[in-house]
């Protein structure tokens, strides 16, 4: 029966593909902010390459657990969520020992989660910049506090680890109305590179992605004002928000942002270290 066992070159074949689909198969990745925009995006791209995955963010969660189970389905990635609020570190403190619990190490660290604010300075709640440098900011210290531990301790006290902080293009250049943002961002620039610099001599790797415009629910609120404020539609509003910073006129996406975190996470990256890489369109050639 011709059907009965794939053919010898088939076998192989599968074989192969799957091998390069799993290149971090074993490995554990904690996403923060992973239930929706970059975050889930990134945390897609990882399983897919068989990651297991702790997902972490507010909002609808069976969802984005089914498209990130989806995601990693051929290479066998598993997946977990703690909702811990990254504004508390007792809540944080948790979310790595679950973690632990679930999978026996964190690998790979991605610090995603944040929201943003636009108000001038002299308007500017101060509850609202708390907030944003308690979530944009420290957030990624106490990760990278409670885990980096582990990570030195792996690969037989060698140490392996890819850390990724996504930052922003407002971590290299600022914008108005956005204080507490962009202080949060080059603050995450500078935690990034002093990581890297105190693990440069291990397996552990720290950098920053930092992405222009991206079209999730946290930039389609902008847009939302910009369509109000003027008068335009949403279309309209998009094309303004985008003429006035990014070049190539065009949002980068979640997925191309994950393809950026799979590299950090490769062999080849290896001795990529504290670097702060834009996906911006240009933004910050200007
Ligand atoms: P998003 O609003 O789509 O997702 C944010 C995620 O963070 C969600 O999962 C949300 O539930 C989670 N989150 C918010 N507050 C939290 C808290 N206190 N505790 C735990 N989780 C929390 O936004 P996004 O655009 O995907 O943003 C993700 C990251 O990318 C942010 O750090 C943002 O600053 C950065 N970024 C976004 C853009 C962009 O254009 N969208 C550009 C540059 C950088």
């Amino acid at each position: 029966n011709a059907f009965a066992e794939p053919a010898p070159i088939m076998a192989v074949l599968h074989r192969t593909f799957i091998a390069r689909l799993s290149r971090l198969k074993g490995k554990t990745a904690l996403v923060t902010g992973s239930t929706s925009g970059i975050g889930l995006g990134i945390a897609k791209a990882l399983a897919r390459q068989g990651a297991n995955i702790v997902l972490n963010g507010f909002g609808d969660v069976d969802g984005p657990r089914a498209e990130v189970l989806a995601a990693g389905q051929a290479a066998g990635a598993q997946v977990a969520y703690h909702g811990a609020d990254m504004s508390r570190v007792a809540d944080i403190e948790d979310m790595v020992q679950y973690s632990v619990r679930n999978f026996g190490q964190i690998d790979i660290l991605v610090n995603n989660a944040g929201i943003q604010h636009v108000a001038r300075v002299e308007d500017f709640p101060p509850e609202r910049w708390d907030s944003i440098i308690a979530i944009n900011l420290s957030s990624a210290f106490h990760t990278s506090r409670l885990v980096l531990p582990m990570m030195q301790a792996a690969d037989g006290g060698k140490g392996w680890g890819r850390i990724i902080n996504v930052a922003s293009v407002h971590g290299l250049v600022g914008s108005a109305q956005k204080s507490a943002y962009v202080a949060a961002k080059h603050g995450i620039v500078g935690l990034t590179k002093v990581t890297a610099l105190e693990n440069a001599t291990s397996g552990i790797t720290c950098n920053a992605i930092c992405p222009g415009w991206v079209l999730t629910p946290l930039v389609q609120k902008q847009v939302d004002a910009k369509a109000e404020q003027h008068g335009i539609s949403n279309e309209e509003a998009k094309k303004l928000l985008l003429g006035e910073k990014e070049p190539s006129m065009q949002f980068t996406t979640p997925e191309e942002l994950g393809e950026l975190a799979v590299f950090f996470c490769s062999p080849p990256a290896a001795n990529v270290r504290g670097v702060a890489w834009n996906m911006d369109g240009g933004w910050a050639a200007q």
